[in-house]
């Protein structure tokens, strides 16, 4: 009787548990889940192959070491930068003309010397520069056609409208030159050649060369203290191949988060069936 009196109650108690935990059950730990999913993958991180294949990613890598390929590469989507009758991709256009905007904001008075340059237009320039200075010094200083970041429509080189220091490391030491330096990022450009990046790089100093990688990159490239574009890539690539959880993993550990939530009524439960009594 006292099996009755005592063991039934706990008994339609522990049946209401069972129903009843499951529902309870499904919304919270699931979105604990859900959230850790989410908080080990970022907004679409890059792929390797986005970063290593892809010449019209934000993210593409070129230098003398990694060439376009093919050399002659044009990207499709040039528009001119509105007041300076130069060219760059649509969103560089876009941010660059908000850089611009921005610094006019803050009396600073800087115009474009360069953007976007074709295949031919950079043979003509780097043969310009060897003629000039010989190959040696024109290789520090300028890209051979086909390695250069303004062929892939996302670099621009920035000086004073004053014409002072345009294209010498001592734009770097302007004030233009220092807030262009404080101000990139949040437009999404990077300072591609920064001091002492010579040697990663292989070009000097070049404090007016920005190159355009996208505000999250360009922001999360300064909070990396990379230093330089070579490293902070050599460190995507790297995060790009550790791979994600599959969908058979996120599964499994739903189900294993949902048991570790059920683990503790049913221990619970058992003090309700003293069948021995
Ligand atoms: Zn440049």
């Amino acid at each position: 009787m006292s099996l009755f009196r005592a063991g039934l109650p706990a008994l339609l108690l522990g049946a209401c548990l069972v129903l009843a935990a499951p529902l309870a059950a499904q919304a919270a730990p699931m979105d604990a889940a859900a959230a850790q999913v989410r908080a080990e993958k970022p907004a679409k991180p890059p792929t390797t192959k986005e970063l290593t294949k892809d010449q019209d990613s934000y993210l593409a890598l070129v230098s003398r070491d990694h060439p376009l390929d093919p050399a002659n590469y044009k990207p499709k989507d040039l528009r001119t930068v509105s007041g300076t009758g130069m060219e760059l991709r649509k969103d560089a256009a876009t941010a660059l003309e908000s850089l611009l905007k921005a610094s006019r904001k803050d009396a600073q008075s800087l115009s474009v010397l360069s953007a976007y340059r074709s295949y031919d237009r950079q043979i003509a320039l780097f043969n310009g520069y060897k003629a000039r200075y010989g190959t040696d010094y024109a290789t520090r200083i300028s890209a051979p056609a086909g390695t250069s970041e303004h062929q892939l429509g996302l670099a621009a080189d920035i000086g004073l409208s004053s014409g002072v220091c345009n294209l010498k490391a001592c734009f770097g030491e302007t004030e233009g030159g220092k807030w262009l330096a404080a101000n990139a990022a949040d437009f999404g450009f990077i300072i591609r050649y920064p001091a002492d990046g010579e040697k990663v790089t292989g070009y000097k100093y070049e404090p007016w060369h920005l190159r355009f990688i996208g505000v999250d990159q360009a922001k999360a490239m300064e909070k990396s203290k990379a230093g330089t574009f070579e490293a902070f890539h050599a460190a995507l690539v790297k995060a790009s191949k550790v791979k994600p959880p599959t969908a058979a993993q996120i599964k499994k550990q739903r189900e294993s988060l949902l048991i570790l939530r059920f683990l503790p009524p049913y221990r619970d439960w058992s003090i309700g069936y003293d069948f021995a009594r």
